[in-house]
């Protein structure tokens, strides 16, 4: 029996005007190499000065995971030649990064929770963009010294579950704090997975191999399970010394598996120093304050929806889990909705719809303020609850969100009125007296016939719960 380690660095790209050490503008997809200056052309003379913004977001996300934000932190250069990257090297930090030892609290594989540590976290100038086209290959240096916090978990995942799990959360977790979009297709949030196993009961670890790049939560799991396979075999056959080494190593999302790049580079490979350009990096009284300005967050959200709203924790997780779901949710509050009425609509009906749809909340045609009105419809007894999925169905496929206007169009007024209900049990009832004595001499079960019997007489329309209210009551007397 074996145990999976599994460590992740994650590059988060922090969602600044400016890039990192110049004022050119970090939008994305903008004409290529159009945001560009001397400083991150790397022209010989120009002088970077560092981001403040960048600074505030990466310390907001320290106090945030209860990280020791250094007051003194330094920038390094880590060198290397790629086409990409004008400089030759990358502003990093490597000897003294801005945070130290915070953690995040996730869901362990036996259901309980667990916390990773983070190693720490380092502020970075991300590189330019590639583009192969044939045999022609393109360089756009837009992207080219935008503001980077790569955040180094510890070796404490034990399962594929367990990493995407803590991937969920950090991603969570950075979009609350609003210093990241985390747009993984636009690759502002991209990690790097590495994996090793050992015999269960072994203390050392294994040999790590390291996944470069990984865009999307699928793939982190199917990578890290693909490399488990490669690795047990490997230690089954007898080849582990062979066949796992310290190695960079490639998904190839297409095929499933992964692939070897490169050797991993030793960090004396990289010939770290000081960036002499650079002075230290020290955070001032106002900025720690600034950076302390945190939102209320997934996990105090989710606790707070179970105790004030008493919400399940199921759907608390659910809807806490994403910002604008949580967003989404309190508008639909103001309305004055019960909560828990509001989170099984959202959650069961629109989030089912949209899921069947491939869309998110945030495509929504429904908002929150109509789905909320929807439900007071059934709150107040005007239409019932198949009614009202009745009424969602038709706002989606026609777009359109006048909800008394449907009702009335797809017929789905409820019959509320106690006399008109009365009215009916009574002909109900007189026409079916013998079930009537039947039913006062023990035969309780024909309570669901004669619901039944009144639901029918109304068309369907009568309020089942009105309904039941008053049979017992002519019932009983
Ligand atoms: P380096 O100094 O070579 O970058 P680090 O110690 O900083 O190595 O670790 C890089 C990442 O690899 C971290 O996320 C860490 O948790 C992870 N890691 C380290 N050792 C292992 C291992 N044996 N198995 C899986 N992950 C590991
Ligand atoms: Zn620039
Ligand atoms: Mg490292």
């Amino acid at each position: 029996m074996f145990e999976v380690v599994i460590g992740l660095e994650v590059h988060v790209q922090l969602n600044t005007k400016s890039k990192l050490f110049c004022s050119c503008s970090t939008e994305f997809a903008a004409k290529p190499n159009s945001n560009t200056c001397p400083v991150c052309l790397a022209l010989p003379g120009a002088l970077p000065v560092v981001n403040e913004e960048a600074v505030i977001k990466a310390m907001r996300f320290g106090y945030a995971i209860d990280a020791k934000v250094n007051e003194v932190s330094r920038f390094d250069r880590k060198s290397y030649f790629y086409p990409d990257s004008p400089m030759s090297y990358q502003i990093t930090q490597f000897y003294k990064p801005i945070l130290e030892n915070g953690k995040i609290e996730i869901t362990s594989k036996d259901g309980g929770t667990k916390f990773v540590t983070i190693k720490e976290a380092h502020l970075e100038a991300d590189a330019g963009k590639s583009i192969h086209e044939g045999a022609i290959s393109k360089v756009d240096l837009n992207r080219a010294g935008t503001p980077l916090l790569e955040i180094v978990s510890g070796p404490d995942m034990r399962s594929s579950d367990e990493a995407v799990e803590y991937l969920k959360k950090l991603h969570s977790l950075v979009r609350y704090l609003d210093i990241s979009d985390a747009n993984m297709q636009e690759g502002s949030f991209r990690c790097d997975v590495n994996v090793s196993i050992r015999p269960k009961g072994q203390k050392e670890f294994g040999t790590r191999v390291e996944i470069k790049n990984i865009n999307s939560f699928r793939f982190v799991k199917q990578a890290i399970e693909y490399e488990v396979e490669r690795q047990i075999e490997a230690y089954e056959d007898g080849v582990y010394e062979e066949e796992v080494w310290q190695e960079t190593r490639l998904f190839d999302s297409n095929k499933g598996i992964t692939k070897s790049m490169r050797g991993k580079e030793d960090s004396a490979d990289y010939r770290y120093f000081p960036d002499p350009d650079l002075r230290p990096l020290i955070v001032t009284q106002a900025m720690i304050e600034k950076a302390k300005e945190i939102p209320e967050l997934p996990d105090e959200k989710c606790k707070r929806y179970m105790s004030e709203l008493k919400l399940k924790e199921y759907d608390a997780k659910v809807i806490t889990a994403q910002k604008e779901l949580a967003h989404f949710f309190e508008v639909m509050l103001e309305e004055k909705i019960d909560a828990k009425n509001a989170a099984a609509w959202l959650i069961n009906e629109l989030l089912g719809r949209l899921n069947k749809l491939g869309l998110d909340i945030s495509q929504s045609v429904v908002d929150a303020k109509t789905l909320a009105k929807l439900i007071s419809k059934i709150e107040d007894g005007t239409i019932s609850g198949k009614g009202a999925k009745d009424v969602l169905d038709y706002m989606i496929e026609h777009e359109e969100f006048d909800i008394d206007a449907i009702i009335e169009k797809l017929g789905l007024k409820q019959l509320s009125d106690d006399s008109a209900i009365l009215a009916l049990i009574d002909e109900v009832l007189a026409k079916n007296k013998d079930k009537v004595n039947e039913y006062k001499e023990g035969k309780e079960k024909l309570f669901g016939f004669f619901v039944g019997q009144v639901m029918k007489a109304s068309k369907g329309s009568a309020n089942p719960k009105k309904v039941n209210e008053l049979l017992k009551q002519r019932l009983s007397s």
